[in-house]
């Protein structure tokens, strides 16, 4: 299938030219048509899939069609919630370039940073609006934001968006909303809390699924490396220097943690860039740009932060801590080895994580490789003597025979 069958107009398919793509993805081909059609759709695909445009596309269709010329007193007609700012930043970026060739005007609000820019460009009027919850009610509520003429309601990562304590901010958007309009919901997991959201908040909708999990596993390469947790920093370092060559994204659970890290691996000579909740917009703005233009080779990031935003061509990506979500273990390892480029993945195990493992392993379906051959192992008693005492040259000449010793053990 082309995109020049997805009944896409003119301006649209130049822009899609523009950068390159050949052939819509598996979600564009099933979600495209159904939102031209105007239906409901509930679509599971996590970030990586092409999901954005399966939405920006046809919305920017739908709304081109009616497009009515003025350029100033712009109502309305589309929006679009994300959980984070990043994730706002990139949606509104994608539209920009998608609908470069339209009248349509789109912008992004998000906290954090002074509404009063934000304000300028809404009073103008914009088409498409892209919002985080909290900055999208509080400018409602001074009456800078008007949202009965929406035809278009889009939930993006609404399994996140729930993660993050905001359902009852989304029910409060809906309700601003006219009921007669079309509602797209898009989350990389379905639970239950998102069933009975959909249940109340759309008609009818056309369910659609696109599983990455299986595609990520034949291109990534798994390793699984038990080690004590004060030798993290160590093995995290040992990691860096021998096994990756190329960009890489480091996961922490914590805030706390994603700084500790930074610090640490800075006073190691290296150059880092790290994005969590508590960074201010722009310096995670600052972060992503320097990691995108290759300024920096390794970014530090909790998943929250993470979660959405398109960094092509990871080479590696480590699971400083293990996620006790098992989810989350999927959609960090997803960040490598995206478009069918082999990536690797290192997750650093201590005793404390060991129960994570089953429950990742249950949901992949499949036994992640462990990397018994390292110099920090969990089990003291093989952890090499020499470790303490050589250089580092002559400590990796006897760790090679060591290891040849025992080439059959695992270390847990
Ligand atoms: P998303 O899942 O929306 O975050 O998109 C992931 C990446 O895929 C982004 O860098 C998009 O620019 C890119 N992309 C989206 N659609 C296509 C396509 N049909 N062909 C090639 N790349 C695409």
């Amino acid at each position: 299938m082309q995109f020049k069958d997805l009944q896409l107009n003119k301006p649209i398919l130049r822009a899609i030219a523009e950068k390159n793509y050949s052939n819509p993805t598996e979600v564009q081909q099933k979600v495209i048509p159904k939102i031209i059609e105007r239906k409901d759709v509930i679509v599971t695909a996590q970030t990586g899939t092409g999901k954005t445009a399966s939405f920006a596309l046809p919305i920017l269709r739908l709304l081109f069609d009616k497009q009515d010329a003025p350029k100033k007193g712009k109502k309305i007609k589309a929006l679009i919630v994300t959980p984070t700012r990043e994730l706002a930043i990139q949606v509104f970026e994608n539209f920009k370039k998608y609908g470069k060739y339209t009248n349509l005007k789109a912008t992004a609000i998000f906290g954090g940073v002074s509404s009063v820019p934000q304000q300028e460009i809404l009073e103008k009027g914009v088409d498409i609006l892209i919002a985080t919850p909290g900055r999208l009610l509080d400018l409602h509520k001074q009456d800078i934001i008007r949202l009965d003429k929406v035809e278009q309601f889009v939930l993006d990562e609404a399994d996140l968006m729930l993660d993050m304590g905001f359902i009852n901010d989304i029910k409060k958007i809906e309700r601003l909303c006219p009921e007669e309009r079309q509602t797209l919901l898009f989350s990389a997991t379905m639970p239950e809390t998102i069933e009975e959201l959909a249940r109340t908040i759309m008609i009818d909708p056309v369910r659609i699924s696109v599983d990455k999990n299986s595609s990520t596993a034949d291109t990534v390469s798994q390793k699984l490396l038990y080690v004590p947790k004060k030798e993290k920093i160590s093995l995290c370092v040992h990691l860096l220097r021998n096994e990756i060559k190329g960009n890489v994204i480091i996961f922490r659970r914590t805030k706390f943690g994603a700084d500790k890290l930074e610090k640490s691996l800075a006073k190691k000579g290296y150059n880092t860039v790290c994005i969590h909740g508590d960074k201010s917009q722009s310096a995670r703005q600052k972060a992503l740009k320097d990691f995108k233009k290759g300024n920096s080779q390794i970014l530090i990031a909790t998943d929250v932060a993470a979660r959405g935003i398109d960094v092509p061509a990871v080479d590696a990506v480590i699971n400083f801590d293990l996620p006790n979500v098992a989810e989350t273990y999927v959609h960090r390892i997803g960040r490598t080895g995206r478009a069918g480029s082999l990536g690797n993945s290192f997750s650093l195990c201590c005793e404390d994580e060991k129960e994570y493992v089953n429950t990742i392993e249950e949901l992949i379906g499949t036994k992640i490789f462990v990397e018994s051959n390292h110099p920090f192992p969990l089990d003291p008693e093989l952890k090499p003597e020499v470790h303490k005492k050589k250089s580092k040259s002559k400590y990796r000449k006897s760790r090679k025979s060591e290891a040849s010793k025992k080439k059959k053990r695992r270390w847990y």
